[in-house]
């Protein structure tokens, strides 16, 4: 645009600015008044030309007093030197209140011609663009924060949580991974997870982690892994499927990793606490050896059914000679003694996995031997006498000077029919038999008053 170019003689350049797609206003420097505002100008404020008696009114509508002042301070300038050579009005970004109201955010930009007396100033709206821009900050800094919660979460977070693609590359994990096991996170990452697995327990991760790659939502391994110390913690671990949040496609899983070692420890001391109850409820507490209630079952169940090849059953009532005095000569401390050492012997005595040796009550005991005739008893019955003499427990009491013992022998047949009862108290009979005759012996009772000795 030349110099000599005027609005006035120039009604082509008026149709021109109007048609401009940005603000265009028009102010004559000699008596500062707007003089055209194009259609656009029009449309981003809603003024008209006539909304304004001169450049002051235009100013007023800046609703920044920062702003202002400095858009006062340039138009002083360009008044105060109407001489002087043309130059741009910078762009700047200015806020102004519209017509309606509302405030307009533009890039105010233009010329200052003072020879010709006259000055353009342009406004291209970005208000659009500034709510944008500010939208997107507010959505960038929401974001922002939100991660920094999570990573807060994450990072306070007792569970160690893992982060897993579906190629297996282990992607981050959280601080607690060195709580859990003793390795930092960049260590942690490095090591190949075979190693970190127990051999036995790997059977087990693939199987959880096969379950989520091939679309489950989720999947748990309870198991151990490797301390950095070198011993095993056990873990419980829940492995879960996470989309990609972009394409919407499952990218990989998490796995959110508890130490349940204590727990494990608490699970595994009661267990062996109920095996100790159950076991105090079949077996005597002094001996080991089974009570009379498992002897009983067993007994039961051995009568029931009659042996492989052999329907025969023998059974052994033992009891301890001058026991009383025993206690009474050595102190009942010195008793219990004995008990535990008549019992490790008669356990020791038998030959057979089925046969089975109770403490019956006191220090009585009572054998069964099933499969097992009268010969075979009676062998063993020997056995077991000698087998006591030889302890040589001194027994100040006993005619011999040691620990004896008495035993009862009943043999039967297993039948249907038969009584365990009935054998219990036959050899009950052949016991009384023993202690009548002089002790120390076995007597077999043999279907009637007659012993054999
Ligand atoms: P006998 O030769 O006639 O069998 O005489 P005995 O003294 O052994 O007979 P008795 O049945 O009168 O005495 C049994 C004794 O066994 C009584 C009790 O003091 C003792 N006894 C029973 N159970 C235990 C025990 O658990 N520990 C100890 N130290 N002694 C026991
Ligand atoms: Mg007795
Ligand atoms: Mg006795």
């Amino acid at each position: 645009m030349s110099n000599s170019a005027s609005p006035q003689n120039s009604q082509a350049l008026w149709i021109a600015l109007d048609a401009m797609p940005v603000g265009v206003s028009w102010a004559t420097l000699h008596d500062q008044k707007i003089v055209f505002m194009n259609r656009m100008c029009t449309e981003i404020f809603g003024y008209v030309v006539e909304d304004f008696t001169d450049i002051s009114s235009w100013v007023q509508k800046y609703p920044n007093p920062e702003e202002r002042e400095l858009a006062w301070t340039r138009w002083r300038e360009y008044f105060e030197h109407p001489d002087g050579d043309e130059f741009p009005i910078e762009p700047m970004e200015l806020s102004i209140t519209c017509k309606d109201g509302t405030v307009k955010t533009v890039i105010h930009s233009g010329i200052v011609l003072p020879d010709a007396g006259w000055a353009l100033a342009t406004f291209i709206d970005i208000t659009k663009r500034k709510q944008n821009e500010l939208l997107l900050r507010q959505a960038e800094e929401r974001a922002r924060q939100n991660e920094a919660i999570y990573r807060t979460l994450l990072e306070h977070s007792q569970d160690m949580v893992l982060l897993i693609s579906l190629d297996g590359l282990r992607r981050d994990v959280s601080p607690a991974v060195e709580q859990i096991t003793g390795w930092t996170k960049e260590e942690y990452l490095k090591l190949p997870i075979r190693s970190l697995v127990y051999p036995d327990d790997m059977a087990l991760l693939e199987e959880a982690t096969r379950a989520v790659k091939m679309g489950m939502l989720s999947s748990c391994y309870r198991g151990r892994i490797m301390h950095k110390d070198g011993s095993y913690r056990w873990v419980e671990a829940l492995l879960q499927t996470y989309d990609d949040p972009v394409t919407k496609q499952p990218a990989g899983y998490t796995v959110t990793m508890d130490d349940i070692s204590e727990q494990k420890r608490q699970e595994e001391m009661l267990t062996s606490l109920n095996r100790k109850l159950s076991e105090d409820a079949t077996h005597d507490a002094l001996t080991g050896l089974p009570n009379r209630r498992l002897f009983n079952e067993a007994f039961a169940r051995e009568m029931q059914q009659p042996l492989r090849n052999s329907s025969q059953i023998a059974l052994l009532m033992l009891d301890i000679d001058r026991f009383k005095q025993y206690n009474d000569s050595y102190g009942h401390l010195a008793g219990d003694e004995c008990l535990k050492a008549v019992s490790s012997t008669l356990a020791k005595s038998l030959r057979k996995e089925m046969d089975v040796v109770a403490r019956f009550g006191g220090e009585e005991f009572v054998i069964l031997l099933p499969a097992t005739d009268c010969n075979g008893a009676e062998m063993v019955a020997n056995n077991i006498l000698q087998a006591i003499r030889s302890l040589e427990i001194p027994h100040i009491g006993s005619s011999r000077g040691i620990l004896t013992l008495s035993i009862g022998v009943a043999c039967g047949e297993v039948t249907s029919t038969a009584d365990p009862e009935q054998l219990l108290s036959q050899a009950d009979t052949a016991l009384y038999h023993s202690k009548e005759s002089g002790r120390d012996r076995y007597s077999i009772f043999q279907g009637g008053p007659e012993m054999s000795t």
